[in-house]
């Protein structure tokens, strides 16, 4: 699954966007509105965002959680590896030796937002 790191807890990717700036739409802390926008700041109701498209398929770091941190795979120079996307981060992962099933133990993240 693809999604963000927000406050320290993942919360998964909607499959909505945003009408306004088509940034993807994100479950709303306030229970008055079903989605928020982190790029134009706006809040909507359920039926005021549109579906992505099945080919939107933002670029991802890959992170593991332990149970308190979750930590990301880093380049030598201590940079996140970005993917293109879920698929390619994936093959990456499954050359490394990881199987199919132990994919789900990692987490695709396409921001991190720290308020
Ligand atoms: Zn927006």
């Amino acid at each position: 699954m693809s999604g963000m790191i927000y406050n320290g807890i993942f919360k998964e990717n909607t499959d909505f966007i945003c009408m306004t700036c088509n940034s993807p739409v994100w479950e709303c802390n306030d229970s008055k509105y079903a989605w928020e926008c982190l790029d134009c700041f706006n809040k909507f109701a359920y039926n005021d965002a549109i579906e992505q498209s099945p080919h939107f398929h933002p670029a991802v770091s890959i992170a593991s959680f332990d149970g308190e941190v979750f930590s990301f795979l880093c380049c030598s120079n201590g940079n996140k590896v970005i993917f293109d996307n879920q698929i390619s981060a994936e093959s990456y992962l499954m050359n490394q030796g990881i199987c199919c099933e132990s994919l789900g133990d990692f987490y695709f993240v396409e921001r991190v937002v720290e308020l």
